[in-house]
């Protein structure tokens, strides 16, 4: 099974990749290469959710054309998209 997560970092901070939306741009390798890759599908899942700090997390789930990427805060809050919190 693809890990597209829902994935929980040691820092509490939840990861997700919509695979319906993601249509394998690859703007996520680009920018948080330890984090991402593809699947034999070409659907970005997590190498390992611990590969960068969430701020470059941000970026990438940010750069991502059809945001796909989905991350969540401790309280379960979504940061992106369509931040509920600042
Ligand atoms: S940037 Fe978005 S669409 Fe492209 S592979 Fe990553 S998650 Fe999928």
């Amino acid at each position: 099974m693809p890990n597209s997560g829902p994935v929980v970092r040691s820092d509490g901070y939840e990861l997700e990749v919509d695979r319906d939306l993601c249509v394998t741009l690859a703007v996520c390798l680009g920018l948080a290469p330890e984090t991402f890759e593809l699947d034999t599908e070409g659907k970005a899942v997590f190498k390992n959710p611990e590969g960068e700090d969430i701020h470059t997390l941000l970026e990438a789930a940010k750069g991502c054309p059809v945001n796909a990427i989905i991350i969540r805060n401790k309280e379960g809050k979504r940061l992106w998209p369509d931040p509920e919190v600042d």
